[in-house]
């Protein structure tokens, strides 16, 4: 599926989503610290870019037991070529730039699936549960990052901050580690984890995402019609 971010157009096949990558976040959510990288995949149609709404779903709104859908914020690199079995000491090669992405998720659906051992996939793949921009910084530009600081407002009000530097795992390993499994092509985004201060959105909220030296994007969500 053909995307624009900022100039550039990319053809992501697959999302794929650190879980639990700073320690805070694992904490807050009461889950153990890993000792690899935990993966999920998000699917293409959850991608909206800057600007657009995000759309809470009816079926999540209407529903005591669901109607809880949560912000994380994550810095996440979009793969430059295909990848498969490499080094993480040439991690890098593989990279195209950096944009800021927003892990949507229906959280008290993810926890009452992950309660009975089913997978998080429902609760993380609803329409524009995935808006991503506003630029591809490109690898070049961004001299470390392991070292951005990275935040998200709510009508202005400041609900995550941290800095990239917290993630428990970083970028060479992740690659290192997931391509070991399964092969990236261009375009592929990897998104690597939420620091903590994670909270709800409801329908009316504008939310502000931003990481340094790549910008920021603005959404606002609205409930379906
Ligand atoms: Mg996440």
């Amino acid at each position: 599926m053909n995307i624009k971010i900022g100039n550039k157009i990319i053809d992501p096949t697959k999302i794929i989503c650190l879980g639990r990558n700073y320690i805070d976040h694992a904490k807050e959510m009461k889950v153990q610290v890993p000792k690899n990288p935990v993966f999920f995949v998000k699917t293409v149609n959850t991608l909206v870019t800057n600007g657009n709404p995000i759309i809470y779903p009816k079926i999540l709104y209407n529903n005591q037991e669901y109607n809880q859908v949560d912000h994380e914020v994550e810095l996440a690199f979009v793969v430059s070529q295909t990848c498969k079995n490499i080094q993480a000491e040439y991690a890098y090669n593989y990279i195209e730039g950096y944009t800021v992405f927003l892990d949507i998720t229906a959280r008290k659906m993810q926890i009452s699936d992950r309660n009975v051992n089913l997978p998080w996939y429902r609760s993380k793949n609803f329409d524009s549960f995935g808006p991503i921009g506003p630029r591809i910084a490109p690898y070049s530009e961004i001299e470390d990052p392991h070292n951005l600081n990275i935040q998200l407002k709510i009508n202005g009000e400041l609900r995550q901050q941290s800095n990239t530097k917290h993630m428990l795992f970083k970028i060479p390993k992740i690659l290192a580690y997931l391509s070991k499994f399964i092969t990236l092509v261009s375009g592929d985004i990897v998104a690597t984890g939420t620091p903590s201060g994670v909270a709800s959105i409801q329908p009316g909220d504008i939310i502000e995402a931003s990481i340094d030296q790549i910008g920021a994007i603005i959404h606002k969500v609205i409930l379906e019609e």
